[in-house]
């Protein structure tokens, strides 16, 4: 690797200052990317800009002036084609007040407020780029714009001089980099070669350049984050599982007619599962497992199928699930669809049991006495010990964080792992978020699903949308109404649960029986409450979205959400997913109230238009990038640095497929314990 200090271009204060900043050598320096491009070709034309609009301005600095009141408050005026506007700094330093000066020409790049009646950008970044201007090379219509830290500055390092540098680096030394892609791979995946894209990344003449510049680095980085995945495999490939799962014709026998005794018939996607499971779990390695299934695919059965095969191999099984309510219902669903009396020891376990029962039920689990623990996170506590402990299952996974699922794992010596979730994620994220985990899809609906019948309806539609609910009760069907809040807020005039509750016990539904389900009713409560909606005792019940996971009551036919602009995309579809359940035709009646952000209708129209929750999850990807999807945010994938996966993903796979066909380079970044430390070290660019 060649130093910076080698090619004879930086100062040794220079030197000092970039190393501070981990730019040490050429491949740091080349992989100094720009932090954004201003394409001056486009003239911003501030008259069709309001506030709330990400604009980038590039001007000339016409007045500066620090006024001190109360804090520091430093403001300059930019002109830029024409229109004024001004740049708001609180607290600014006297940096700012040195670089910023009348005269020069700065680049600004924000969120447009109005500030004191006029256009203003509060503490924007910027750069300075007057330099840029006088200077022909320089000048083309794409500008990059790097980060150039105060001490940079002080060095002499600015937005142009790091460029020209860059610049002649790479002329001087781009015959010695070496690609570790070969040339027909490249082609095939329509990449640039490493030297094209470095040039094309620092000096576009385009901006469509500097995309196919990024898009080849998201690659490298696909493919070292991909490196990691496998490597986390291969080393539960060599774990030597504790315990063996083997297929007996009793066993066999005994699914078999467990199966046939259901009152439906599994769907195919549900036989594959079961057979993919079963035999992965014969493994001599542990497995983890990823069941994807929309809500109401019937993930719960597959599981708990699971669990059965492994008791027979007298194994324990602990379930893990978010809630107390589907807790106890997996406990019920279990017990339903084992044979009378075949089973002792499956223990249901939630937080507030009387000390006795629950002192018996953990003494049963820690002697191996029940092979079940079905739980909520009761069962992560300390003073629950298994005998052992072989197949962990998290319901809803996403509710669960990293280290609930390894605290559980602890309590085994090598358990297998389902994961479960009705929030499908797109396929590329699966990669990116569950790379070490084997994907397991449960997309078909059982047969007997009815499509729901989702529209929008207006707030002053209430006494409607009231009538249609009157409607069903009377025929017998049962109904939720869901409420974003639980009491009222002073500065919102959104309807709350308790608001409405009694509006509508007392004036709307006075002869209807309701029922109240929230957060900050107990464990007790709750339960009491969902078990009476359950028995039909409840017709009505009025909500928050403690509901929202994984409840069950075939006969409830309509939920009504209110402001629906409120919940994510997954949320709502999950919140429809609790009708639909049974044979009757179901409705989800969102109403609307009367103003709404862009995002927020388009969620709306989403959910009316599909009701596939993989095509949701890519609908929500797409508004709020992975970042914000539920669940992903403590994955290692967000620390790509030019990935960006709603443009990129796609190239996972690829990355993926050819790290299969080039194990070499496996091999070459391979003992990388995270993507970080494989990004600084693992990029080989230099041959000798
Ligand atoms: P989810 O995947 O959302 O967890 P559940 O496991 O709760 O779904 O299943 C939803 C409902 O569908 C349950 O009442 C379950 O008994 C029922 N069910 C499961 N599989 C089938 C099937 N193959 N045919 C009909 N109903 C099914
Ligand atoms: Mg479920």
């Amino acid at each position: 690797m060649i130093s910076l200090a080698d090619t004879g271009l930086f100062s040794a204060e220079q030197l000092k200052v970039l190393s501070r900043l981990k730019v040490k050598d050429l491949r740091d320096l080349f992989y100094y990317l720009p932090r954004k491009y201003i394409d001056r070709s486009q003239k911003l034309d501030l008259r069709n800009s309001r506030a709330g609009d990400m604009v980038t301005v590039v001007g000339k600095i016409m007045h500066a002036e620090m006024k001190y009141a109360g804090r520091r408050r430093f403001t300059i005026k930019i002109e830029a084609n024409g229109f004024i506007i001004y740049a708001t700094f609180f607290n600014a330093g006297a940096y700012m007040q040195k670089q910023l000066l009348v005269g020069k020409e700065i680049a600004c790049w924000g969120k447009l407020e109005v500030f004191r009646g006029r256009m203003s950008f509060m503490h924007p970044e910027w750069e300075l780029i007057s330099d840029e201007v006088t200077s022909p090379q320089h000048s083309g219509r794409i500008v990059p714009i790097y980060k150039i830290t105060e001490a940079m500055r002080n060095a002499y390092l600015t937005v142009r001089s790091l460029r020209e540098k860059i610049e002649t680096c790479l002329t001087n030394y781009e015959r010695r980099i070496t690609d570790y892609i070969p040339q027909t791979n490249l082609q095939n995946l329509g990449l640039l070669g490493i030297t094209e894209a470095l040039h094309k990344v620092h000096f576009p003449q385009t901006m469509a350049e500097t995309e196919e510049a990024r898009r080849r680095m998201a690659f490298d980085e696909l493919v070292l984050f991909s490196v990691l995945n496998e490597e986390k495999k291969l080393a539960i490939r060599q774990i030597d599982k504790k315990f063996r799962i083997v297929s007996h014709p009793d066993l066999k026998k005994e699914l078999e007619d467990l199966i046939s005794g259901l009152p439906f018939e599994l769907t195919g996607d549900q036989q594959r599962a079961i057979g993919t499971l079963l035999k992965n779990s014969a493994a001599t390695h542990p497995v983890n497992h990823l069941l994807m299934g929309d809500v109401g695919s019937g993930k719960t059965l597959v599981a708990l199928i699971l669990a059965l095969v492994y008791m027979r191999h007298n194994l324990q099984v602990a379930y893990l699930a978010p809630t107390e309510i589907l807790a106890r219902q997996h406990y019920q669903t279990f017990l339903n669809i084992l044979p009378k009396g075949s089973f002792e020891g499956v223990e249901l376990l939630i937080g507030k049991d009387a000390a006795k029962d629950k002192r018996g039920k953990l003494e049963r689990l820690s002697r191996g006495e029940s092979l079940l623990a079905i739980g909520t996170h009761a069962l992560i506590q300390d003073e629950v010990n298994f005998a052992n402990l072989a197949l962990i299952i998290i319901d809803e996974q996403h509710r669960f964080g990293v280290e609930q699922r390894e605290k559980l794992r602890s309590k085994g010596e090598t358990p297998d792992l389902l994961s479960m979730t009705a929030t499908p994620i797109p396929r590329t994220l699966t990669l990116a978020y569950y790379g070490d985990l084997e994907p397991i899809y449960l997309r078909e609906k059982p047969k007997n699903r009815l499509k729901i019948d989702t529209r929008v309806f207006q707030e002053s539609e209430l006494e409607r949308i009231y009538k249609a609910v009157r409607k069903y009760v009377t025929q017998g069907r049962q109904v939720y109404i869901i409420y974003p809040v639980i009491d009222e807020s002073e500065n919102s005039d959104m309807a709350s649960l308790m608001s409405e509750f009694s509006v509508l016990e007392k004036e709307v539904f006075p002869d209807l029986r309701l029922g109240l389900l929230h957060g900050r009713l107990s464990g007790d409560e709750k339960d009491r409450a969902m078990q009476k909606f359950k028995d039909g005792l409840i017709q009505v019940l009025v909500a928050t979205t403690v509901v929202e996971v994984g409840i069950d009551v075939p006969n409830a036919n309509v939920i009504v959400i209110r402001h629906p602009d409120r919940f994510g995309l997954s949320q709502l579809h999950q919140l429809r997913g609790r009708v639909g359940r049974g044979k009757h035709q179901s409705f989800c009646i969102l109403v609307a109230p009367d103003r709404m952000t862009a995002e927020g209708e388009a969620r709306l129209n989403a959910m009316v238009r599909t009701e596939d929750g993989f095509e949701l999850a890519q609908v929500d990807f797409e508004l709020r990038g992975a970042g914000e999807m539920t669940g992903l945010r403590q994955s290692g994938a967000s620390e790509f640095h030019v990935a960006d996966l709603r443009v990129h993903g796609p190239l996972l796979e690829s990355a993926v497929e050819f790290l299969h066909q080039h194990p070499e380079v496996q091999r070459q970044f391979a003992g990388m314990k995270n993507i970080r430390q494989t990004l600084e070290k693992g990029l080989v660019l230099f041959g000798n």
